[in-house]
Parts: structure tokens; C-alpha cells; sequence
């Protein structure tokens, strides 16, 4: 099992919380989780929240990957909406709702965008050093504005 999963890193931690997960998904379920899709959104999230080693995200990703309605939220999502003004605290809910507030509400549009705003927290809005140089959101985004205000000081 660790070896399968080598190339993901920390291997062989997540081979044993892979094995854990595994472990309780058979004893609690049956095996068998296909019920979540056509389970009501909170039910599923519950029931997937209770699983170990899964958190919010997770649930979120697995969930709208079932066409439910709900918007996952990564670390990239977190410091793209803290730079861009969209949220004001790291709070995973708040952060959701912002984005589910201003997208039109489908799931498919909220994984696309999702996986949109990683791609674009990996590629120019990074961690260290963003791009902001060849940025589309330099004009609205506070965190850009304060550096440029701060440099005019
Ligand atoms: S201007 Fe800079 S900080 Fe703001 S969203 Fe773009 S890359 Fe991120």
C-alpha cells in the first residue's frame, strides 16, 4: 500500500490513515458509501465529516464532485480570498459562502471555479512572491493596492 502510493509524499502515514479510513468505511457502512449521492447535502457532509482523517475540504470535494452544491475551499482559495478582500477571516464557512454568494449557484460552476482559483494560487497568486505583475486582478485586490500604497508612502 505505501509503496502504491509513494509518489504522493508522506507515504507511509497516509498509508495507515488510508487503511484506518478503510477499516471504518467496512465496519460502519458496509463498504459501501454510494448512498451520499443521493443523500441530502448536510446528511452527507455528516456522514462524511465523521470519517476519519476527513475534514471540511475533503467532505466538499468528494461532494461536489457529486454534483452537490458546495464549494470546497484549499490553503490557495484561503490566501486568494484574504489578498483579494473577498473574505476577512480564514474562517472555511465564511470563505465558502462568499464564493457561493457570487458564483452562479451550480455545481458544476463551483468546480470549475475551484479548480480555476488553485491553478491560479499555483501559478501567479502564490504563496511567497505572487505574480502581481501579470495579475488581471492587480486593480481590485487589496492586497496588491496596500503594497503599491505602502511604496508610494
Ligand atoms: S494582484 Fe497579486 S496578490 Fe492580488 S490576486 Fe493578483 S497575484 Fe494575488
Amino acid at each position: 500500500m505505501a509503496n502504491a502510493i509513494k509518489p504522493a509524499g508522506m507515504h507511509r502515514v497516509r498509508a495507515r490513515k488510508i487503511i484506518e479510513l478503510s477499516r471504518v468505511i467496512l465496519e460502519k457502512y458496509g463498504g459501501d458509501l454510494t448512498w451520499i449521492r443521493d443523500a441530502p447535502l448536510e446528511e452527507a457532509r455528516r456522514a462524511l465529516l465523521e470519517l476519519p482523517g476527513v475534514g471540511e475540504k475533503t467532505a466538499d470535494v468528494i461532494l461536489v464532485n457529486l454534483g452537490k452544491p458546495t464549494f470546497p475551499v484549499d490553503t490557495h482559495i484561503t490566501r486568494i480570498s484574504l489578498r483579494l478582500g473577498i473574505a476577512r477571516s480564514r474562517n472555511y464557512r465564511e470563505i465558502q459562502r462568499a464564493w457561493m454568494n457570487t458564483l452562479t449557484p451550480d455545481p458544476g460552476r463551483y468546480l470549475e471555479v475551484h479548480l480555476k482559483l488553485i491553478q491560479f494560487g499555483r501559478d501567479v497568486c502564490k504563496a511567497r512572491n505572487p505574480r502581481c505583475d501579470v495579475c488581471g486582478f492587480k486593480d481590485v485586490c487589496n492586497y496588491y493596492n496596500n503594497i503599491k500604497g505602502r511604496a508610494g508612502q
